[in-house]
């Protein structure tokens, strides 16, 4: 699939630590790859270019209303009519207030911090280490960096004031966190922080709007596979979409196909997701996982299948 001078790091190894960095090792059948989405948006877009998409760079979306035929998508420069609009946008943007959509009044208990560090840390690795009150992942991208990238609770920075102090007195409680830390080259001049990253439920289709990727709901991190739900639902919707375009089905029947075929693919992964992820994040609960994955690797297979996909 990529081309050989850009060849990211396969994984097939999942680290699993405890709150007090008590740890156990599973093989991941299905595997994957590590890579950034700064190199993988960039791929997407060479390809996409190849096959004739026309991109309006630096464009923002700034409304979508749809006028019972087709939609007027209004952006800082123009409005564009069009058959068909995919929302690929992600997880919150301002197309959600003026789509009025239900969990954009909510607040997330939840803010997520990211780095880019050189460390040592096996290619063919994921590690997923716990601390009170959320998880840090790690694995290699592309050019030997690694990527280190934690949820924690809102609440629980706001607590120690800062960044590096949330580090040092929570996540460092985790014996394999400090040692981590305290043993890479952080190559950003500070953390990228996400804020609003919401686990709640959203419909995969909104005012006729084909929602994709995170725009159609936003699983765990944990389950490390937000980008592959990201682009299977564009390739349901990319299987479905032609058939309305040459007027072979309905829109209404366009929008029934998407919703249960993305309800049959992904619902019960977020959902699985969201309760699993609830488990994380707690001294008892995350030593129960790591013994549970040391003693019984069927159930930890189990579970790790369960919030999977298959390959499509
Ligand atoms: C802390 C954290 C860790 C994660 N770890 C992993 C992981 O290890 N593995 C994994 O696979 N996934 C992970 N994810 C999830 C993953 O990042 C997302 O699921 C994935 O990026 C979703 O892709 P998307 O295309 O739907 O949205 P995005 O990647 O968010 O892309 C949306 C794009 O739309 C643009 N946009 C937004 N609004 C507008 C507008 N109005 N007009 C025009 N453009 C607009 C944005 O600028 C952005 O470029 C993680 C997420 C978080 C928060």
């Amino acid at each position: 699939m990529f081309p050989e001078k850009f060849s990211p790091p396969q994984i097939d190894q999942f680290i699993l630590s405890s709150v007090t960095g008590k740890v156990s090792a599973l093989s991941l059948d299905l595997g994957g790859f590590g890579i950034s989405r700064y190199a993988f948006d960039h791929f997407l877009y060479e390809k996409a270019k190849e096959c004739g998409v026309e991109f309006l760079l630096n464009t923002e979306a700034e409304s979508i209303h749809f006028n019972g035929d087709g939609f007027e998508v209004k952006t800082d420069e123009a409005m564009l009519p069009c058959d068909v609009v995919v929302g690929a946008y992600g997880k919150r943007s301002k197309l959600d207030i003026h789509l009025e959509r239900d969990f954009i009044g909510k607040r997330s208990p939840f803010v997520g911090i990211k780095y880019h560090v050189r460390t040592d840390h096996p290619a063919n690795q994921i590690a997923l280490h716990n601390f009170e009150g959320g998880y840090c992942g790690i694995n290699k991208v592309e050019d030997d960096i690694a990527n280190i990238c934690y949820l924690a609770e809102r609440e629980s920075l706001r607590k120690c004031g800062s960044i590096p102090e949330l580090e040092r007195k929570v996540l460092f409680q985790n014996p394999r966190l400090k040692t981590l830390f305290e043993n890479s080259d952080f190559l950003f001049d500070k953390p990228e922080v996400i804020n609003e990253i919401s686990f709640e439920t959203k419909s995969p289709v909104e005012e006729h709007i084909l929602m994709t990727g995170d725009a159609a709901g936003m699983i765990a991190p944990l389950c490390g596979n937000g980008m592959a739900i990201a682009i299977h639902s564009a390739k349901i919707a990319a299987d479905i979409i032609p058939a309305f375009l040459n007027k072979k089905i309905s829109r209404e029947e366009m929008e029934r196909q998407y919703a249960k075929e993305w309800s049959r693919n992904f619902a019960g992964r977020l959902w699985r997701g969201r309760n699993i992820q609830k488990l994380f994040g707690n001294a008892t609960f995350s030593n129960l996982a790591v013994n549970i994955a040391l003693h019984s690797k069927p159930v930890a297979n189990f579970l790790v299948r369960n919030t999977h996909g298959k390959p499509f």
